[in-house]
């Protein structure tokens, strides 16, 4: 009965490391994902604030595809010209 104990204690010492690990990887990944963005169209490097302008066009009530504009950059142009 004492090995059963002592497989559970083991297991709820697994649990709590996994648990940690998974919780100090999410935070280490947050610190180092890069706040730096490109425009896929133009390649102009964008600063937080400003965004990429998207539509969101729906092909049915499932399915949606996110159409990229561009950026304030390079959408402007192509409005303007
Ligand atoms: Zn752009």
């Amino acid at each position: 009965m004492t090995e059963f104990i002592w497989f559970l204690y083991l297991l709820l010492i697994a649990g709590v490391m996994i648990a940690l690990v998974r919780v100090w990887g999410l935070s280490g990944s947050k610190k180092k994902r890069p706040l730096k963005r490109t425009c896929p169209l133009c390649g102009s490097t964008l600063t937080q604030n400003q965004s990429l302008l998207a539509s969101e066009i729906r092909k049915n009530q499932h399915e949606s595809e996110l159409k990229i504009k561009g950026c304030p950059y390079c959408y402007q142009r192509v409005t303007d010209g």
